[in-house]
C-alpha cells in the first residue's frame, strides 16, 4: 500500500497540473491520493456561485398594458427582484454560509435601474454584482448568451437562475444557458445538496407527478422553484454594507453578444375579464348548470 502511495505521489509530480481536467479524471485521483483530495477540498471551498437576478414589475402590482399595446407599463411602477431569483440567491448564500462556496456573484441585465436590484442582492449577502447594461428588451436567448460569456469570464462552479421570470413567464433562460455551455441542468429545484468531495449536486426537482432526484456533475445550472427556501430580508447594516460592494459594468458588445433578436412582439393584451359568478340555490341547479351551460360534466 505504501509503495502504491509513493508511486502515486511520484506520478503527481510527473503529471502536469490540469486545472481544466475532466471531472472523472480528477475524481479518480481523489479516491486514491490524499494529496489530490486536499487540493480538491480547497477547490470546492473556493467555488464561485453566479446567480442571475432579474428586475421585474413587483408581484403585488396590478399590471397595466401600455396604450400602444406593445408592452406593459413600467413607468412609476414598483419594480422588485423576480421572486424566483430571490430564492436562487438565497440558496447560493446558504451554500456559501455552509462553507461549500467562497463567493456569490449576482448578475442582472437590463436598464440602469437594474443596479437597484443588484444592491438588494448585495444587501441580502451577495459579494459582488455584475450589471450588463442594455436599454432594449432582452429576450431569453440573448440573456442566455450574455450569461454564457460571463461564465467564461468568471468561471463559477454553479449557475443559479429562477425557474421563470414573472414578467414574461418564459421559463427558458436556464435551459438555454445550460445548452449553450453544455453543462448539466436541473430545473424546478426544491432541494439542493452539494457533495464537496465528489463535486456533485443532488437536486430534487418538482415535476408533475411529484419529485425527481437528479445527480449533476459540477459545474452545473440549477433553476429554482418556490419550495426550495424562504428568502431572507436584508437587514439595515447589510443594506449599508451593500453600498460599498463592487458592481462591475459591461455592455453586451463587450461580451461579444449581439442583442438583436429574431423575436418580434406583435401585441400585448390584457386577459379577458372574468364574468361575474352566480349563486345557485340547490345542488340540482348546480349540476344542471355544469351540464347544460358550462358543458363540463
Ligand atoms: P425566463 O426564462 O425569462 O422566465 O427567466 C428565467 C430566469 O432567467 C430568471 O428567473 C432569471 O434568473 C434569469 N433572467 C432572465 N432574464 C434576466 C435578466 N434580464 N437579468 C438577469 N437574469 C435574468
Amino acid at each position: 500500500m505504501n509503495r502504491m502511495l509513493m508511486l502515486l505521489n511520484l506520478l503527481e509530480i510527473i503529471i502536469p497540473k490540469r486545472t481544466s481536467a475532466p471531472l472523472s479524471y480528477q475524481t479518480r485521483f481523489i479516491v486514491i491520493s490524499p494529496k489530490w483530495r486536499a487540493r480538491d477540498d480547497n477547490q470546492a471551498s473556493t467555488m464561485k456561485i453566479m446567480v442571475a437576478i432579474k428586475r421585474v414589475v413587483d408581484y403585488a402590482v396590478k399590471i397595466r398594458v401600455k396604450p400602444d399595446k406593445m408592452g406593459v407599463e413600467t413607468n412609476n411602477v414598483k419594480m422588485s427582484m423576480n421572486p424566483f431569483c430571490e430564492i436562487a440567491l438565497e440558496e447560493a448564500l446558504r451554500i456559501k454560509e455552509s462553507g461549500l462556496a467562497s463567493e456569490v456573484v449576482a448578475v442582472s441585465m437590463g436598464p440602469s435601474q437594474c443596479v437597484d436590484t443588484l444592491r438588494t442582492g448585495l444587501a441580502m449577502g451577495a459579494d459582488r454584482g455584475i450589471h450588463v447594461e442594455a436599454t432594449s428588451v432582452l429576450y431569453s436567448l440573448t440573456v442566455a448568451k450574455i450569461l454564457k460569456s460571463l461564465v467564461e469570464v468568471e468561471k463559477p462552479g454553479l449557475l443559479f437562475l429562477g425557474k421563470q421570470a414573472i414578467d414574461d413567464d418564459c421559463n427558458q433562460t436556464g435551459q438555454m444557458v445550460a445548452g449553450l455551455l453544455s453543462w448539466p441542468q436541473a430545473t424546478f429545484a426544491s432541494k439542493v445538496v452539494l457533495d464537496k468531495e465528489k463535486q456533485v449536486a443532488t437536486v430534487d426537482r418538482e415535476v408533475d407527478g411529484g419529485l425527481e432526484t437528479l445527480s449533476l456533475d459540477l459545474p452545473a445550472v440549477i433553476t429554482t422553484d418556490l419550495r426550495l427556501n424562504q428568502p431572507r430580508y436584508a437587514t439595515l447594516p447589510n443594506i449599508m454594507k451593500a453600498k460599498s460592494k463592487v458592481i462591475k459594468k459591461y455592455t453586451p458588445q463587450e461580451l461579444n453578444v449581439d442583442i438583436k433578436s429574431d423575436l418580434e412582439v406583435i401585441q400585448v393584451t390584457e386577459p379577458p375579464k372574468r364574468k361575474a359568478g352566480v349563486i345557485v340555490s340547490s345542488v340540482d341547479e348546480l349540476i344542471d348548470k355544469l351540464k347544460n351551460e358550462a358543458h363540463v360534466i
